[in-house]
């Protein structure tokens, strides 16, 4: 996956603007950077401070980092697990491994990583510093979209699931609640329960619940993440809030969650966040992503390309938004440089995105399937595993746009 720097063939010395500084915002200022034009970013954050937890990075996404030149920093900081094991939530009994290590590195030729978010935005944070071309700004909300469309040739709304530039230029409504709700917590490798402290991820799979564990910081800390269904809390914010253990653990005793291992893990967690899991419908074209420039009363506006969750929300049972954040970015640097290449760029993504977006949604159908297909999906498991659980076309990817 080459990455070769071609000054400016998208026609603009002005600065692209990019709207966000998460992964999608970071990664498209530094793919940018890296094809020759300026940019500038706006993050309404105060400080670069991150929220969020544990992230898996499948080796399309390891790929990406590894072409912009990130693969010892990452390796300072992320873990790679050496296999995905599945177990049933109720029982414990075991369903199906996937070995990730030396496997995934010999047929992806990039490892399998799992890292905490803080430490994903770090790293691209300090390649993004290290470009002379970018000029990062902090505390500085962008509600004007329409104005900061007349100051730049191209716009970049990597604003998120609730993305105001998405707003501005396709009025399409909000997210919506899938009836999810995801807890996370983090805690020391040495207070996890001595059975499940390992290298690797495991995923509890029950009724109308899963839960998925797995080492970040070098191994030194273990992420755990909780899915179950349930009513938006009152007063709860769209995106982070703090938990009571005790509602974790009713909900897991009336999913029939009682594997000892699992309970006491969860047990073990000093704190949980809560997050409200949205969503939208799979992507169904490529003016999702790209929307034209235009010349209105004399005014210019500039062409806009959405990326990450303001383009493409997904549910995390693939484990693929970030991963999809930076294959967008990435993709985005190959094309600027190519006459018509924003177009194909668009085409490229919106089918491979719109493709993840649904595989997401069938995956939690499945970790939360009941009666039948719950026969099924275990059956399938013990027989197929390995082959049901690797996704070589996921993994694989980017795909060149
Ligand atoms: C429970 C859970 C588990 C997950 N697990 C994984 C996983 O294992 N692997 C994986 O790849 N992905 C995972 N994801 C998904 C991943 O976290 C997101 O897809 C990813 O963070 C999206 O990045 P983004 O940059 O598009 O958006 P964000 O991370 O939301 O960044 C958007 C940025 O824009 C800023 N912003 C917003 N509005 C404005 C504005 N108006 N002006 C200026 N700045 C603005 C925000 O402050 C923020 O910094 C998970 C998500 C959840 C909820």
């Amino acid at each position: 996956m080459a990455s070769a720097p071609n000054p400016a063939s998208f026609p603009t010395t002005d600065p692209i603007q990019v709207v966000g500084g998460g992964v999608a915002g970071l990664g498209a200022a530094l793919a940018c950077a890296r094809a020759g034009y300026r940019v500038q970013v706006q993050e309404q954050a105060s400080a670069w401070a991150e929220v969020g937890a544990g992230i898996q990075l499948g080796p399309n996404a390891v790929r990406v980092l590894a072409s912009w030149g990130l693969l010892e920093p990452l390796r300072a900081c992320a873990a790679f697990p050496s296999a995905l094991h599945s177990q049933d939530a109720a029982t414990g009994r075991p369903l199906g491994s996937l070995p990730l290590g030396q496997r995934a590195l010999a047929r992806y030729g990039q490892p399998y990583a799992t890292i905490h978010r803080a430490d994903l935005q770090a790293l691209l944070l300090v390649a993004v510093r290290q470009q002379e071309a970018v000029t990062l700004h902090t505390a500085q909300r962008v509600s004007d979209v329409a104005a900061l469309r007349q100051q730049t040739p191209l716009l970049l709304g990597c604003d998120g699931i609730w993305s105001a530039v998405r707003q501005a230029v396709l009025n399409d409504g909000p997210p919506t609640f899938t009836g999810h709700l995801a807890y996370r917590g983090l805690l020391p490798m040495a207070d996890v329960p001595a059975a499940l402290r390992s290298n690797a991820v495991h995923a509890w799979l029950g009724q109308d619940m899963h839960a998925v564990h797995y080492p970040v910081r070098s191994g030194q800390f273990m992420n755990v993440v909780v899915v179950v269904h349930g009513p938006l809390p009152p007063g709860a914010d769209a995106w982070d809030n703090t938990a009571v253990a005790s509602d974790l653990q009713d909900k897991l005793e009336r999913a029939g969650a009682s594997a000892p291992a699992l309970r006491e893990l969860v047990a073990a967690v000093p704190g949980w966040r809560l997050w409200p899991l949205y969503d939208r419908d799979p992507m169904t074209g490529a003016h999702q992503h790209l929307v034209a420039g235009a010349e209105t009363q004399g005014q210019r506006q500039a062409t806009v390309a959405l990326l990450g969750d303001a383009a493409h929300p997904m549910r995390p049972y693939l484990a693929q938004g970030a991963a999809m954040a930076l294959e967008d970015a990435w993709a985005l640097g190959q094309s600027l440089g190519r006459p018509g290449g924003l177009v194909q760029w668009a085409q490229t993504r919106w089918q491979r995105n719109a493709w993840v977006q649904a595989r997401a949604r069938r995956n939690g159908r499945i970790f939360h399937a009941t009666g039948v297909l719950r026969w099924g999906r275990d059956t399938g498991l013990a027989l197929l595993g390995q082959r049901l659980m690797d996704v070589p076309r996921l993994y694989s990817g980017p795909p060149f746009p």
